[in-house]
């Protein structure tokens, strides 16, 4: 267990210092100077005390004033040098802590979005790793305060530990049963401390859970875009009730937290009380006895205070360290989490692309069950493939393993002959591009939720809108190309219709301008004359590419030159439209037929 914690610790540690010296090394060396200026502060004020008093008293009890008065003079002026030193030093480094604090909170930020980014897609699916995304945002900020918090802490414990070392020297020469007194009653401390700590962590991992499910809720609640929804399906009840129910799940968990952690904190009262009683007792009567000066008294009080407060201080400060660090070693867990999926070099050739699955199997991880079995398929360049099939047949999959968003279970996929595997990543994902039918737009400009990354040519984005449908729409927009979807971030753009945002999605991929284009039911929300006219459009814009449709509406698939019909984790049915119509009994020709039945009704 304890090894366990050190195994936590101490790379957190070193993780930070780095971190800090590779980033900001002002910050490091603002530490240091903090730790020097306390403790020549600890050490003038202690030592002069002693002998302004020792010099007083001797005044006092009849010798020569002008004797004495100098060095009187002199101990209270260094006293007040060095504390308005200290004081100035200290606020400059404040100021400095401050500035970087915010700074390293956004460089954390930063690095866990690259990650995100840039992790195997799988992960991202994955609850587990999403769990421990969220242990590592509320862990490395506020949780355990980034990088200047566990400094703080850090530090304070060094500038203790310094003053500490600079009294016991002073204690252990004028009373030195000072100290047993106060190493037990720290090792007493320290001990109800780590275990009030553990309760901590313990707590922290449990409410994080809890608290991710209660954001949910609540940004379902609050989030505008779902009052359709909440009202017609009358769902505010249930979904208040939800977010209910997990605030007063963190509530009571919090209550639990504190009962659990109440006894150690009277536990270290008592210690605190009984430490201070013993060394009181002990330097008074010593005083009274006459083994000390005055001055001696004086400084000796002053010591054991500084002790006292130093001690605390370290206990306090290495546990706020300890599970501060526990904390941000989540981001550390985070960031190690490793990538599984091979990446390979080989570039992708320019020219004609063929994609052939062979013998493809798969099933998702931490899933026993395959969702895709001996999947044997090859697409020619400039091939137009329909997929269909009911919900849940593996569509998607299909195309995310084509994607290489995960890798195939068994078998293998290959384009132009070379496995995908051995592609380098960034030039095999640009041969894609694909529209999901969960796509995400920006509250960016629409000419920005269009371009993204590529370069910008108005003649291309104009027939691009034209293609798709949306240019007239987009002309009637108050700053056309230039408005902001959505009114959350600016209060001058505009929330687009389900049917404009999907020609959106649409108008990027076409845009893209790549080899391959990948309409994953896009035009879901389009009424079928607009989907139709897309279709059309389609065929014109994607000319020559390869394109692979899935749509549920079987009217589309007349535009493609095959279809391959999905069903039973596999492909059951493949030719062209008239061919399959034509199988009796035919998964396709009965979906098509029921499909063609609805319309005829509908019309009627
Ligand atoms: P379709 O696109 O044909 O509707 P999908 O490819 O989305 O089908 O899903 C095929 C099967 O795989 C479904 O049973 C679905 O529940 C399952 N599935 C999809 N995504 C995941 C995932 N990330 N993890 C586990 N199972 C998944």
């Amino acid at each position: 267990m304890r090894k366990e914690k050190e195994k936590k610790i101490l790379p957190t540690l070193k993780f930070m210092l780095k971190t800090a010296v590779k980033n900001k090394p002002q910050l490091f060396i603002a530490y240091v100077l903090q730790v020097v200026v306390s403790f020549s502060q600890t050490m003038v004020n202690i030592i002069s005390s002693k002998y302004l008093v020792d010099e007083i008293a001797a005044i006092i009890g009849g010798g020569k004033a002008e004797e004495h008065i100098p060095t009187a003079i002199f101990c209270i002026a260094l006293i007040v040098g060095v504390t308005l030193l200290a004081a100035l030093i200290n606020y400059l480094v404040n100021e400095i802590k401050n500035v970087y604090s915010e700074w390293f909170n956004e460089y954390f930020e930063v690095g866990l979005s690259e990650k995100v980014m840039k992790m195997d897609f799988e992960h991202t699916e994955d609850p587990d790793t999403l769990d421990q995304m969220n242990k590592a945002k509320e862990g490395i900020s506020w949780y355990s305060g980034g990088v200047v918090g566990i400094l703080n802490g850090f530090f304070n414990i060094v500038s203790n530990g310094v003053n500490v070392l600079g009294v016991i020297a002073i204690i252990a020469v004028t009373c030195p049963l000072l100290l047993p007194i106060q190493i037990i009653s720290l090792v007493l401390i320290t001990i109800f401390t780590n275990k009030s700590n553990k309760l901590d962590i313990e707590y922290f991992k449990k409410l994080s859970k809890i608290n991710r499910l209660f954001a949910y809720f609540f940004y379902q609640l609050s989030d505008p875009s779902n009052g359709k929804e909440v009202r017609l399906f009358d769902s505010k009840d249930m979904m208040c009730d939800k977010a209910d129910y997990y605030s007063n799940k963190t509530i009571d968990t919090f209550r639990e937290q504190y009962k659990a952690q109440y006894k150690y904190m009277q536990y270290s009262n008592l210690t605190n009380g009984l430490r201070d009683g013993l060394s009181y007792f002990y330097i008074g009567f010593k005083a009274l006895t006459g083994a000390i000066t005055l001055g001696d008294f004086t400084m000796c009080v002053s010591s054991a205070s500084t002790l006292y407060w130093g001690l605390y201080s370290i206990v306090d400060n290495i546990a706020a360290t300890v599970k501060a660090c526990g904390y941000a070693y989540e981001y550390l867990k985070f960031d190690a989490i490793s990538d599984r999926m091979t990446k390979g070099d080989k570039p992708v050739s320019d020219g004609e692309h063929v994609i052939e699955f062979r013998n493809v199997s798969f099933k998702y991880p931490r899933s026993e069950n395959y969702v895709l079995r001996n999947i044997n398929i090859t697409i020619k360049q400039g091939e137009h493939l329909s997929v269909v099939g009911l919900n849940g047949a593996g569509k998607t999959t299909f195309i995310k393993l084509l994607c290489r968003m995960y890798d195939v279970t068994d078998g293998e996929i290959l384009i132009d002959n070379i496995n995908i595997k051995d592609y380098s990543d960034s030039e095999y994902r640009k041969l894609f591009s694909v529209v999901f039918q969960d796509f995400e737009l920006f509250a960016f400009s629409l000419k920005e939720n269009i371009i993204l990354d590529e370069q910008e040519d108005e003649e291309k984005l104009i027939k691009t809108l034209k293609m798709a449908g949306l240019y007239e729409d987009a002309m009637k927009l108050e700053n056309k190309l230039d408005t902001t979807i959505f009114k959350s971030y600016d209060e001058n753009g505009t929330e687009l219709s389900g049917g404009q945002q999907q020609k959106t999605a649409i108008c990027r991929a076409l845009y893209r301008d790549s080899p391959i284009v990948i309409l994953d039911e896009p035009t879901a929300a389009l009424d079928p004359v607009a989907e139709y006219e897309i279709y059309k459009h389609f065929n014109e814009l994607v000319g020559g590419k390869t394109a692979i449709y899935i749509s549920h509406r079987l009217s589309s698939c007349k535009f493609c030159d095959e279809i391959a019909v999905f069903a039973d984790d596999t492909i059951k049915e493949y030719g062209t439209h008239d061919e399959l119509v034509k199988i009796e009994s035919g998964i396709y020709s009965e979906m098509y037929n029921a499909q063609a039945q609805y319309y005829v009704e509908n019309v009627s």
